[in-house]
Parts: structure tokens; sequence; C-alpha cells
């Protein structure tokens, strides 16, 4: 039987590569629903600044977000025009907006930077978890998120909940950013991390929280492998 496994946890707890290697094991698809948020934020940011590059950061200057940009009307009608899909290719998931991939250009910290503001708001999550339930309602399908055991799929078959201390959070995502040649501080990281996690958690509609029945992984002292194992290991029980 082809199962619905949902990974949720704050920010840079490791879900997604945890997640993608786990659907490799298994031969599922893995979904990263952050992807999607980030690519509703990419076509906002463009939205409000009338279309003109918004990247690279250096622009971000040059960025104003009129108030009116949150406003219902405003978001629905930048729902109705943008279209997102996602793709399985060798090097991972590739997320395309109304055609284009923006796969790098959702990793930007100007859009990391909004993301969750954008994300807190309704229409954007109903337009968002309809699709996710579409993708995933066959199974075969690891899935991860900030809502996907409490929200998306109550019922999924297996619900993992992955921590790691935020010191631990913010050393590996430092890591990562050096290697991709970016300036960060450990400190600077670990603090817009916490931050985002807040927002996530406080927010009315849908805060990341663990559901009732999700297994809690804590991976502060384990390898990406040991805990792959661990979820495979789950899956067959
Ligand atoms: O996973 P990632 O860090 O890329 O997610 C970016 C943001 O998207 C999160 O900080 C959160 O605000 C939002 N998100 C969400 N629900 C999800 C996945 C992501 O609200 N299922």
């Amino acid at each position: 039987m082809k199962r619905l496994i949902a990974i949720d946890g704050p920010s840079s707890s490791g879900k997604s590569t945890t997640a993608r290697l786990v659907a490799k094991e298994l031969g599922y698809i893995y979904i990263d629903t952050g992807a999607m948020y980030r690519a509703v934020t990419v076509a906002w940011l463009r939205a409000c600044n009338q279309n003109n590059s918004i990247f690279p950061e250096s622009n971000k200057e040059a960025l104003t977000i009129p108030n009116e940009s949150y406003d219902s009307h405003f978001i629905l009608n930048l729902l109705k025009s943008i279209k997102i899909e996602l793709k399985q290719s060798k090097d991972g998931q590739q997320t395309f907006l109304n055609g284009k991939n923006v796969s790098d250009e959702i990793r930007e910290p100007i859009v990391t930077k909004y993301v969750s503001p954008i994300s807190a708001i309704s229409s954007v999550r109903d337009y968002l978890v309809a699709q996710q339930r579409e993708l995933g309602k066959n199974g075969g399908v690891v899935m991860d998120g900030r809502d996907i055991g409490t929200v998306v799929f109550p019922n999924a078959d297996l619900k993992i909940f992955l921590i790691a201390s935020p010191e631990e959070r913010a050393k590996r995502r430092t890591l990562e950013l050096l290697a991709q040649g970016k300036n960060a501080t450990i400190e600077e990281v670990k603090q817009l991390l916490i931050a985002r996690d807040n927002y996530d958690s406080s927010r009315e509609n849908s805060p990341l929280k663990k559901a009732g029945d999700s297994i809690e992984i804590d991976n502060s002292l384990l390898t990406i492998q040991e805990q792959v194992e661990i979820i495979v290991n789950l899956t067959k029980t």
C-alpha cells in the first residue's frame, strides 16, 4: 500500500533533506510545501514591485511594499493570476511559477523575509492546501511543511515532527549559506530562524504545531542517514 507520510517541524530542522531521502528510499514522490508558499511570495513581491526585478537582493532598497498589498482583494487577484507546478527532476523538486522555473529565486533572502506573513493569509493557505491535498490524494508521497499532519492530511499514515535545537539548526543553515558563497553568522541566522518560527507558531490559521499523534524526532545529535533510517523503519510498522 502506498502511504502518505507527513513531516512537519520548525525552520531548518532538516525536513527537506530527510523527506527527500525517505521518499527516494521508498520510491515515493517528495513534495516540499514550503516551496509553494515561497513561489506565492515571489509572485506577490513581483506584483508589489510592478513586475520589476526583485533580484538580486541589492535591489531590495528599491522595493517598496504598499500597505494595500496585504489586502484580500489584492491577494485574491494575485492568486487568480498564478499557476504553481512542482516537477520532479534528478536534482530534486523543481518549482515553476507561471511556467518559469523559480527554484533558485524562491531561496533568495528577500523571499525568506516575507514568506511567513504571506503564508499566514487565509486565502493563500486555502489555495495551496487544496493543491497539496490533490497532490497527495493517491498516497506514495512524503510531504513536508508546517501543517501537513494537522491540517492538510490529518489522517496521514505516518506523521513525523522533526526538531533540533535552535543552535544546531542555525549552525547547519549558516554552513549551507557559506557554502553558497553568501554572508552569514550563526547568531544572525539563529535570530532569523527564531523570528520565523515564532511567526509560524503564533498565526491564527494552521499554526506550526505538533499533531497529537505525530512522532517527535529530535535530530540534534543524529546524522541524516540515521534519521532517514528511523523514519523508513517506522513506515514498516
Ligand atoms: O519550509 P520552508 O522554510 O521553505 O517554508 C517557508 C515558509 O513557508 C515557512 O516559514 C512558513 O511560513 C511557510 N509554510 C507554511 N506551511 C507549510 C510550509 C511552509 O506556512 N506547510
